[in-house]
């Protein structure tokens, strides 16, 4: 009998609700202005959404003095921007559309709303990823320090009214442990109102944690600068499956050891099209039989509406 690979899809997997909103606002964009458009970085980390975007008109630039055409829009991608970046945008004449994500954007709100109550703010994030620039450009910086680890935590010193929060796409159970030890440290420290660590980030690693120890390999579809698609990776290995790689595309799947394998995880970054997953999955096939079984630990409905300078 031919040995069959049973592939396990973790679901939710893939777009969330401000990968699809950024992506979304780039097409109506070229849509109603025709191209080219400008975005400032990538507008969600995955190469294969900014290629595709590329071939409609987008022009990729990373930072607002590259845009040769001031005549033409320019979009914030849903990472979020320092509020340097529309002044500076409005300085220079240009007309803007900002594809923050909403969940990004309240971590904005949520950190001025500390600064002006006179608190200091510790931002747990990954140093330099535009994210963390974003969020540490809302206010002045001698109010907001970086921590990204444990022992950040411990060697943190402040004094006075401290709060705190975090980027949308940390790893859940790490960032609790830092927490813990903020807490113990600076005890009153005001937390967010509502958890940072957006439902996408919190749903994808929830689903991967369930399948990824009966699985001899897991692999996670997504960019390799993308937050939420590593921390995925993390997520199975301390899961129990040390097998655990981030592919970005067809040629890095690791084809001889899949066959090997009787059952492998699959999922997606909140950045990666579900189309790269059906892709890959039909790429394993031609090398083995497979069977599939999806495995759904939660649903998600959350959509958010478009600037309204696409809609009117
Ligand atoms: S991962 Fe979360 S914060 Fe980031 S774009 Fe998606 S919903 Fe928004």
């Amino acid at each position: 009998m031919t040995k069959e690979l049973k592939i396990l899809l973790a679901a939710p997997r893939g777009f969330c609700a401000g990968v699809d909103r950024a992506i979304e606002i780039v097409k109506k964009t070229l849509g109603k202005f025709g191209p080219p458009v400008y975005v400032r970085h990538e507008i969600v980390h995955n190469t294969q959404v900014v290629e595709n975007l590329k071939k409609l008109g987008a022009i990729f630039v990373e930072e607002l003095e590259e845009v040769r055409d001031r005549t033409r829009p320019v979009i914030f991608s849903a990472h979020g921007v320092p509020k340097s970046v529309p002044k500076e945008a409005s300085n220079m004449k240009m007309f803007y559309i900002d594809a923050t994500c909403p969940l990004v954007t309240k971590v904005h709100r949520e950190a001025e709303r500390h600064n002006k109550n006179g608190n200091k703010i510790i931002l747990i994030g990954h140093k330099n990823h535009p994210e963390v620039i974003g969020t540490m450009g809302q206010i002045p910086k001698e109010n907001i320090v970086l921590i990204e680890t444990i022992e950040d935590a411990k060697n943190l010193k402040l004094e006075g009214s401290i709060a705190y929060v975090t980027q949308t796409t940390l790893s859940v159970d790490d960032t609790k442990d830092i927490i813990e030890v903020l807490e113990k440290k600076f005890p009153g420290i005001k937390a967010p109102i509502k958890e940072d660590i957006c439902y996408a980030t919190t749903n994808r690693q929830n689903a991967v944690k369930k399948i990824a120890s009966q699985c001899d390999m897991f692999l996670v579809i997504g960019s390799d600068n993308s937050s939420n698609s590593k921390r995925l990776v993390e997520v199975a290995k301390k899961a129990g499956c040390d097998k655990s790689y981030l592919i970005n595309f067809k040629n890095e799947l690791p084809i001889k050891e899949i066959v090997e394998c009787n059952k492998i995880g699959l999922t997606s970054g909140a950045s990666a099209p579900e189309k790269l997953v059906q892709s890959f999955i039909s790429e394993i096939k031609k090398h083995t039989k497979i069977s599939i079984e999806e495995n759904t630990n939660s649903k998600e409905s959350v959509t958010f509406k478009l600037p309204s300078s696409l809609t009117n």
